[in-house]
């Protein structure tokens, strides 16, 4: 299968593994082209560099309450009980349109499995929306057992790591899960394997580390410089915002979230006057949109697409033809990781989504259990190419 980028969905073409050429990439560029990637020709990371600041975003010049609820669309499901039958048959048909240029990974799934035969995978996982179903308490946002069985078996086969906007100790908290790696706050803190690399080692923001296990790590965090001002922002939150019924502030170590799921949508606008007008006095801080969230994070070139790049080089998996880094999430800052992987040409996204998304993402799946049921596909699938190979190996 070619991954091409000028197509809405991978094109299929046969399972044999892949030259360069073949992915549709110039012969002088590779997958993850270090021109795009945070790191020198020889792969290592060199400097994480900053946005310019002074700057307003784009989204701040717009208004609060329209991107608000763009970033909140209501979900199908629920949404169907309060629309009338026509307007729900235009729903279905603008899903469906949709779904044909971003087909279902369970539909779909033999395409991505022939494609994968000769590759690696390397699974990156979003949690909130993806792993576990959003729900009116963010602290209550437990993956289920069957969830997390199915992570564990898939993490048995694949190198797979967790990307969440979350603090990297409260997903950790979520998913109890020793195999896999861990990327909180939006792949601004990191905890992956250590490979023997010079320059990671002599970056200030990565030092090397011993996990809960006692096992050496690289711990990566390139905003650290920014901690005592998200802390001093937190508090702050708290206080703007403790007047506004069922607003909920959540420290997440390097970046800040505002929940508003609960709060009174006409109460919506008061939430972004207050909180884009704080964060307004801080010009090295930005505000991006999440799933009926604000999140305060720091003004640096660093965002989930980046973490995947950076975990596949400590990996080492980055730069080669023979893996497939699959990467599933639902939410705007999975696009970073969507993008990354469109661009280079050798994996790709699956969005997850009741509802049609612009999207860089190939595939889709509606919701955790849909999620829940491609785990335990690629799990299968895993064990029964292992089963003929055995088999294969006995006949000869
Ligand atoms: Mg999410």
């Amino acid at each position: 299968m070619d991954l091409k980028s000028n197509h809405s969905s991978p094109v299929l073409a046969d399972p044999v593994p892949l030259s360069k050429s073949r992915l549709g990439l110039p012969s002088n560029m590779t997958p993850f082209s270090p021109a795009a990637a945070p790191y020198s020709s020889s792969g290592l990371f060199l400097q994480i560099p900053r946005r310019k600041v002074g700057k307003l975003d784009d989204v701040r010049a717009n208004s609060w309450l329209d991107a608000m609820k763009a970033s909140s669309p209501p979900r199908k499901k629920l949404n169907k009980d309060f629309i009338s039958e026509s307007q729900s048959d235009e729903t279905d048909a603008a899903y469906r349109t949709w779904m044909m240029n971003h087909p279902s990974a369970l539909t779909a799934f033999h395409q991505i499995t022939a494609y994968a035969k000769y590759k690696k995978i390397a699974l990156f996982l979003d949690y909130d929306g993806t792993l576990s179903p959003i729900v009116d308490n963010p602290d209550h946002a437990f993956m289920s057992s069957a969830m997390r069985a199915a992570v564990k078996d898939v993490a048995k086969y694949f190198p797979t790591a967790i990307i969440s906007g979350r603090s990297r100790g409260k997903v950790n908290e979520f998913v109890r899960l020793s195999e896999l790696y861990y990327a909180g706050s939006h792949g601004m803190d990191i905890m992956g394997p250590i490979r023997e690399s010079q320059s990671v080692d002599d970056h200030p923001d990565c030092i090397r580390t011993t996990d809960e296990q006692g096992k050496e790590v690289h711990l990566f965090q390139p905003a650290s410089e920014f901690l005592p001002m998200i802390d001093e922002v937190f508090d702050s939150l708290i206080d703007i915002t403790k007047d506004i019924v069922g607003a909920k502030v959540e420290n997440n170590k390097f970046c800040v979230s505002v929940h508003y799921r609960n709060v009174d949508e006409k109460m919506w606008e008061e939430v972004g006057k207050r909180v884009f007008g704080f964060i307004n006095d801080f010009p090295r801080l930005r505000v991006d949109h999440g799933r009926k969230v604000l999140e305060v994070r720091p003004i640096i070139d660093w965002n989930k697409g980046k973490a995947v790049e950076f975990l596949l080089e400590s990996l080492g998996l980055s730069h080669r033809d023979d893996v497939l880094p699959i990467y599933v999430g639902d939410d705007r800052t999975d696009e970073d990781a969507f993008m990354v992987l469109r661009e280079s040409n050798c994996g790709f996204g699956i969005l997850v989504s009741t509802v049609p998304k612009e999207t860089k993402a190939f595939y889709s799946l509606s919701d955790p259990s849909e999620v829940l049921e491609f785990l335990k596909s690629l799990v299968r699938w895993k064990k029964s190419v292992a089963l003929q190979t055995e088999d294969y190996m006995t006949a000869i």
